[in-house]
């Protein structure tokens, strides 16, 4: 029976990426791992595979009885279903570690670096090998979209460094092709509000306190706007479904690298003290925020450690 690996539920890009990539560097190095995927690509994703000709991993819904590797994520409440009663032999990462146990030891890498790729190209060379030219590119698509074209407060050095090696083994240029990959994840035209708001959305426990926070990349949000009240619906039923105190689904624009995010539930108070701003119906500007994981939970964290 193959090892699974995957990423988190809501994939991006990095998450589905990193596992075909993982894959690969554990196949080259004897062991019979597969890439699945807890949930729908989005459309950033499916244009790095559809562009390097790979297609998506088979869709996984419960873990139960499985050897598995997570890559990725950590957060119990982003993983599998049937995670306690499978047997975790790795956990590729970049994200904080929190509400992570498990039964037995195993084999963590993690660095606080921009994405899950940049590590593995890391695991790669330290055994001497180097992905497929395939691989490169979807490798060089994580660090693109983590890193939001290595403009992310979360982008290091060694994404950069990263980047450009592996597009040169891809043969494409990491700004011209990031541009054009970027783009095509914000073609939101035909979505609902329920798929915008499960595009990209992770919930998180803090001191006790669930929260939601979505995340879309846009170049135009005033057509998200022309959204609010419909968006807001949708939060509130994930809020009483899920049993969280806010959801805040944070609309990034590309360009400007800007955010604004729309409220729901019991959030206010906590959104204004994270980010010293005013909620107004609803909305709040979220000035050079593009990061969830740097900018939106560590002071979501503070605000709500502080109640
Ligand atoms: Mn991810
Ligand atoms: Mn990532």
């Amino acid at each position: 029976m193959s090892i699974l690996v995957f990423g988190h539920k809501n994939p991006d890009t990095d998450t589905i990426c990193s596992a075909i990539a993982y894959a690969e560097l554990k196949g080259k190095l004897g062991k019979d791992v597969k890439p699945v995927r807890l949930g729908e690509i989005n459309e950033e994703t499916k244009f790095a595979l559809d562009y390097f000709k790979v297609e998506k991993p088979e869709l996984v819904e419960n873990v139960a009885g499985k050897k598995i590797i997570l890559v990725d994520h950590n957060e119990r409440t982003q993983t599998a279903d049937g995670f306690e009663e499978a047997k975790v032999l790795e956990l590729v990462d970049h994200h904080r570690i929190s509400n992570f146990n498990v039964d037995e030891p195993l084999t963590v890498r993690m660095s606080p670096v921009g994405c899950t790729a940049t590590i593995i190209l890391n695991l790669f060379r330290e055994n001497n090998l180097v992905p497929s030219k395939k691989t490169a590119g979807l490798m060089l698509s994580a660090i693109i979209s983590d890193t939001l074209l290595f403009k992310s407060p979360t982008c290091t050095e060694h994404d950069i460094k990263a980047g450009k090696a592996l597009g040169e083994i891809a043969g494409v240029d990491p700004q011209k092709y990031g541009l054009e990959m970027l783009k095509a994840g914000t073609a939101l035209g035909g979505k609902s509000e329920a798929e915008l708001i499960n595009m990209d959305m992770k919930t998180f426990e803090i001191d006790g306190v669930k929260v939601g926070v979505a995340q879309v990349n846009t170049v135009n949000e005033a057509e998200l706007l022309e959204k609010k009240e419909k968006l807001i619906s949708e939060m509130n039923d994930i809020i009483s479904k899920d049993g969280l105190k806010f959801f805040l689904f944070i609309i990034t624009n590309i360009l400007s690298n800007d955010s604004i995010g729309i409220v729901a539930g019991e959030g206010n108070g906590i959104i204004e003290k994270a980010f010293n701003v005013k909620v107004e119906n609803s909305l709040v500007t979220l000035k050079g925020v593009v990061s969830r994981k740097k900018q939106v939970i560590p002071p979501l964290t503070k605000a709500i450690q502080s109640l």
